[in-house]
């Protein structure tokens, strides 16, 4: 006689399915998997050997990662990790701190992958998942905010304000603690969910409360005591607004946020030129830039030369800004704020020249390249070095001026598709393949921020547009593999 013993998996959101696994005399027969409709007569009950696993899919898997390279997609479906079943976000950072993970994962057509995975015990699969994001959004209301600057009619998700504490375990945002209530930050210190990224500011808490627009931003200091004492690593930022948390301001800030944490990211405020009626504020010049890394370079030789570790760090921005070189590969210590664009690309030119090196037969070929103003001589010079490489290859660099945000934006992460149809059209022919920069899309998809996709984008120019890795060495690969068919 065959008996239900165990119910083995529900799908996600919706709709559920419950599956069997049907064993005869203790012996496993087969697995069965019924609709939620069909299944209602059966007793769900632990009491009955019977119990509802959780299934969740994947919405996104981020280029370069080890999930990438396991041929994992949006859609597939996490099953479980080490054998056991993965509830919430509490429970899928707590697997990724293993060094070695069994996952399994249920392909669109039901095939089920056994993936054994050997990894750093920081390192990140890549994967996002729905859960990773909740409804949490942020009580700020800061002088700088982006989501402010963005100009109307784009899609809703561009206007959504998140501060969500569990998207930054799960894919590295910033947070700012104003929203966090004194039971999740007790999970967080149960759980050791670390590292956690910061956004601080000011440590003057009356300007951080000025800046952010929030009174609960003054107990900044109540909970990163109780973080630090609870040895969870911390990693913080800074968005430098000219006159206002600068100079003097700065100084008080590093100063007091450096016994707690391991390192703080520099950042100039970004200022578009949808601004109306928003608080003044001024972007930085050259000279300012220039004053801000003498500052905060002596702040690093200080550090360095107290306990070894540099603790502060400009972003790459600084130096474009300031018409000077960008520290050298080594200068960035474990690179604990590439996220902030903190020696980006330093690294990037470091693993593209690696990459190079590699070499490769190549057919005359001509390929494009896109990015924004402020890594234009960068890529010119990257560019340089691979047609050295392989004189077959020409390459046509396309930088593109931000008129969608304003011509004080120069990030390449901020160019739009409509820029880039806009000022291309009709003037790029003949090329194999169009490189556009990994950080124009949003994560995981074809879609740029201003809506416009990948695909539209090369319909409109009648050219093969191709995501161009963020990651030196990657990009380098896509430029051989297309120059040599
Ligand atoms: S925390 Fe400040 S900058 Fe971030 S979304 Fe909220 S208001 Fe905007």
């Amino acid at each position: 006689m065959i008996s239900c013993e165990k119910i083995l998996r529900t799908v996600h959101i919706d709709k559920i399915r419950i599956g069997f696994q049907a064993y005869q005399d203790g012996d496993f027969l087969s697995s069965i998997y019924l609709p939620l409709a069909s299944a209602r007569g059966f007793l769900l009950s632990k009491a009955h050997g019977v119990y509802i696993m959780k299934e969740h899919k994947i919405i996104a898997v981020a280029s370069g990662s080890i999930a990438q390279e396991l041929e994992l997609t949006a859609g597939d479906v996490l099953l479980s990790i080490n054998g056991q079943e993965i509830n919430d976000i509490l429970d899928y950072r707590w697997h990724m701190a293993e060094e070695n993970l069994l996952i399994e994962i249920k392909k669109p057509d039901n095939e089920i992958w056994e993936l054994e995975v050997e990894k750093d015990s920081d390192e990140e699969l890549g994967l996002t998942f729905a859960f990773m994001s909740s409804d949490r959004r942020c009580t700020n209301n800061c002088i700088f905010c982006f989501v402010d600057q963005q100009p109307p009619g784009l899609r809703d998700s561009l206007y959504i304000k998140d501060d969500d504490p569990y998207q930054s375990f799960a894919l590295g945002n910033y947070i700012t603690l104003t929203n966090l209530r004194d039971v999740e930050i007790d999970q967080i210190i149960k759980h050791r969910l670390s590292p956690i990224r910061i956004s601080v500011h000011s440590a003057n808490m009356e300007l951080r409360q000025m800046m952010m627009g929030n009174k609960k931003a003054r107990e900044l200091f109540k909970i990163l005591d109780r973080f630090h004492k609870a040895n969870l690593e911390m990693h913080f930022q800074v968005v430098l607004c000219k006159g206002i948390n600068d100079g003097y301001q700065l100084d008080f800030t590093i100063g007091l946020l450096q016994p707690l944490g391991k390192s703080l990211a520099i950042v100039p405020v970004g200022l578009t030129c949808h601004r109306e009626s928003l608080y003044p504020l001024e972007g930085f010049t050259r000279e300012d830039a220039i004053n801000v890394i003498m500052q905060v370079e002596g702040w690093q030789s200080q550090l360095k030369d107290s306990d070894g570790g540099k603790f502060v760090f400009l972003s790459d921005e600084w130096y474009v800004l300031a018409g000077l070189p960008v520290p050298a590969y080594n200068a960035y210590e474990d690179f604990p704020q590439l996220d902030n664009g903190v020696g980006m690309m330093a690294l990037f030119e470091n693993e593209f020249l690696e990459e190079v090196k590699k070499g490769q037969k190549t057919t005359p070929k001509k390929i494009g390249i896109i990015t924004g103003q402020a890594a234009g001589d960068f890529i010119y010079k990257l560019a340089k070095v691979f047609t050295e490489s392989f004189p077959d290859i020409t390459i046509d660099i396309h930088v593109i001026r931000n008129d969608f945000y304003g011509h004080e934006v120069t990030v390449s992460g901020l160019i739009t598709g409509r820029d880039i149809i806009a000022q291309l059209k009709g003037k790029v022919s003949g090329l194999t393949a169009l490189f556009i920069p990994e950080n124009a899309f949003r994560k995981g998809t074809h879609d740029m921020l201003c809506g416009t996709t990948l695909e539209e984008v090369s319909e409109a120019l009648g050219v093969n547009a191709i995501i161009g890795s963020s990651h030196g060495g990657e990009l380098c690969n896509q430029m051989r593999i297309v120059s040599r068919n």
